[in-house]
Parts: C-alpha cells; sequence; structure tokens
C-alpha cells in the first residue's frame, strides 16, 4: 500500500474515535463536538450561529443542541458585551469538568501526548499543513486560532523578555478588538488564514513554552 494512502487511513480510524451511535455519558457525538466547540472557542465564535457552521448544522439543529445542553447545566447564555442584542455561551464549571472527565477524544488526546512534545509538535504541524492543502481546495476552514490569521496585529513592542511576554497584547482588525495572549489560543471561526506572521508567530511559540 502506497506510504500516503496508508497514513490517510489511519488518519481516518483515528477520526473515527470521535463519532459514534448513541450516548456516551448522556451526550451524542454532534453535541460533544459542540460542548468541546464552545468550551475553546472565543468570545466571537461563542454564538448558535457560529457553532452551527462549525458543527455543520442548521441554525434549528444547533439551537436544540444548545437547550440540551443547558438543560444539563453544560451551558449557560449571557448577553454580548460587543451586542447587547446577541448571546454568547458559556461552558459551567460542571461542562468543563465533563469535558476534562469524559470527552470521548480524551483517550486519542492521552496516546498524542504519550508521543512526546517533540512528536507532538511535528503533528499538530503536519495535519495543519494538510488542512490548509484542504482549505485551499475547498474554500473552507472550519476554525483556527488568532496565530495564523491576517486580521492579528501585535499592539506591544517591547523587548523580547520573560515579562514582555506575558503581558504581550494583540489586536483583532476585523473585530476592533484587543486580543490577550491567552485569547490568541482559542478558537474563532472568522480565522482567515495568513502565512506571513513571523513576529507574532515569534511571541507565541515562547509562550508556548
Ligand atoms: S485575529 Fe482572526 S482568529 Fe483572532 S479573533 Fe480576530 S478574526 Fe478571529
Amino acid at each position: 500500500m502506497p506510504l500516503t494512502r496508508e497514513a490517510v487511513e489511519l488518519l481516518v480510524q483515528a477520526a473515527r474515535a470521535w463519532y459514534f451511535d448513541g450516548h456516551q455519558h448522556g451526550l451524542r457525538d454532534r453535541e460533544w463536538m459542540a460542548l468541546r466547540f464552545l468550551g475553546r472557542a472565543n468570545r466571537f465564535s461563542r454564538t448558535p450561529s457560529a457553532l452551527a457552521g462549525f458543527i455543520g448544522a442548521t441554525r434549528a439543529t444547533a439551537s436544540q443542541i444548545v437547550k440540551t445542553l443547558e438543560s444539563k447545566s453544560f451551558l449557560v447564555r449571557k448577553p454580548s458585551h460587543e451586542d447587547k442584542r446577541s448571546v454568547v455561551l458559556h461552558v459551567t464549571t460542571l461542562g468543563e469538568k465533563c469535558l476534562n472527565q469524559y470527552d470521548p477524544i480524551n483517550h486519542v488526546v492521552n496516546a498524542v501526548t504519550a508521543l512526546g512534545t517533540d512528536e507532538c509538535v511535528k503533528l499538530r504541524d503536519s495535519l495543519r499543513e494538510i488542512l490548509n492543502h484542504l482549505d485551499a481546495a475547498h474554500q473552507r476552514l472550519d476554525a483556527s486560532i488568532c496565530r495564523d490569521c491576517m486580521f492579528l496585529a501585535e499592539r506591544s513592542t517591547g523587548p523580547a523578555t520573560g515579562r514582555a511576554r506575558s503581558t504581550a497584547e494583540f489586536f483583532c482588525r476585523l473585530y476592533r478588538s484587543p486580543i490577550s495572549l491567552d485569547e490568541t489560543e482559542l478558537l474563532c471561526t472568522s480565522f482567515e488564514r495568513t502565512r506571513d506572521r513571523p513576529t507574532i508567530v515569534k511571541h507565541l511559540d515562547r509562550a508556548e513554552r
């Protein structure tokens, strides 16, 4: 079997871990997907419409999933700070606990962690590169982090010391809002890829260590 086909088939087998029939710990696979996304999404993407786009569902289906998660106290709605007519979905402490303990992808996360940091970074970069190709071919990308987004700009140009690292601030030119260093690691459905972001990548890579 050609190497590339073998690699793709292994990737598909690994992905099957998060698709299943019925329920696991009280949630269907799409409900897990929604809870997982909302647990990692930034404040601009924790909305019913962004959720619908991410899970590939209609607004009505996404709304039903939100109701299910609310009924289990895994999620609450709060008015948006940016737009009072909109709501932002927040994963509760109970929802976070459920994700930490029972998320069906946790055993995949553990297996990837066991590879060690260097292999994990290689795997992440390879998968990101594959998604870039798919994105270019199909003109879509569900969500990604600020690191490679064309809308991210640096606000501070201080020296690259440990102190600068902890206080580094960024700005989203799309939403015209400040973005903290921690927020740059969260998922965003408005992401637009750029490949030319060397200074910011340097900051963010230091933050990972
Ligand atoms: S910089 Fe890009 S990824 Fe980050 S919040 Fe703005 S649009 Fe989203």
